[in-house]
């Protein structure tokens, strides 16, 4: 029923899609720069990549304008998956040596340390408590946590408005932990999905009221379907995006960082912005690094 119900979301998100439209699936267009003779002194991961000949990482499949496959080419696009491509390219690596592995929220921490996945870019905020499995680089971008409701809705304004109201979000996500450590609704008015297209059909069906998130997230969400979604309220948490690389890898995290500093400071960053989370006309601009 459920995995019904989430590929019946994906297939309409995939049909509203409009070209160049803010949050939607369509490519940004955005072509990473190939480097030559890339080597990664001392990391198993990047020897691991060249012995392969091909990255293998960690995305989402259902967030319009960050990760999105479209259900009719298979393609994956968003700000997330064009970061990804640009670190693929600055190691070496065109995005047809490229293998996407769709990993939900709380799957991410297992499958790097499983080394089934080289590195994940898909809305990972960086906290300690998940650095004491993975290393993050970055933080790419600064999210924060919102709020999702029905367009009629007039009751939920912010997170202080969520007492009785039933609230999703997506299992081992942070902004499900701060619903609960923060006692924003009632524990019994908390439901939990792997993803959080899941969540949206539920508020889409008024099986819950409201969905929380990432803003980044939620507006793509709320792009596709402005007729019956909003956001709403201030965002009410820093969601700081690291790329997530093994734990111990210090060299990946470091080349890691240097290639997402160089795209800051030659622009590339702001092309990738502009043609998929900026699209919608948000100015955004790059964070500082944290090279812990
Ligand atoms: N950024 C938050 C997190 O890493 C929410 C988004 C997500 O679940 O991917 O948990």
């Amino acid at each position: 029923m459920l995995v019904a119900a989430a590929l019946a979301t994906t297939l309409a998100l995939a049909g509203c899609g409009q070209e160049g439209a803010p949050g939607g699936g369509t490519d940004s267009g955005f072509e990473p720069t190939v480097a030559e003779n890339v080597t990664v002194e001392g990391s198993p991961t990047f020897d691991a990549i060249s012995q392969r000949g091909r990255v293998v990482i960690g995305v989402r499949d259902d967030q319009p304008g960050l990760g999105f496959q479209d259900a009719t080419t298979g393609e994956f696009s968003g700000f997330d998956v064009d970061i990804a491509r640009m670190v693929a390219g600055g190691l070496g690596f065109g995005p047809d040596q490229i293998d996407y592995r769709v990993v939900p929220s709380a799957a991410r921490e297992d499958v790097i340390e499983r080394g089934e996945i080289d590195y994940m870019v898909g809305t990972y905020t960086i906290n300690d408590n998940r650095k004491q499995r993975v290393g993050f680089a970055g933080p790419y971008y600064v999210a924060g946590q919102s709020l999702l409701v029905r367009a009629d809705d007039t009751e939920i304004t912010g997170p202080e408005t969520l007492q009785g109201k039933i609230v999703c979000s997506v299992t081992g996500s942070t902004p499900i932990q701060r619903v609960r450590d923060e006692g924003l609704t009632e524990p019994g008015n908390i439901v939990e999905f792997q993803t959080y297209s899941q969540c949206v059909d539920q508020l889409n069906n008024s099986q819950v009221d409201a969905v929380t998130t990432d803003d980044a997230i939620l507006l793509g969400f709320a792009s596709q379907n402005p007729e019956q979604l909003k956001v709403v309220g201030e965002t009410f948490s820093d969601e700081p995006y690291g790329i997530g690389v093994p734990r111990d890898d210090d060299a990946f995290r470091t080349k890691v960082n240097d290639l997402l500093q160089a795209s800051f400071d030659d622009g590339t960053w702001q092309t990738i912005y502009d043609g998929t989370l900026g699209a919608s006309g948000t100015p955004g601009t790059p964070p500082a690094i944290d090279r812990y």
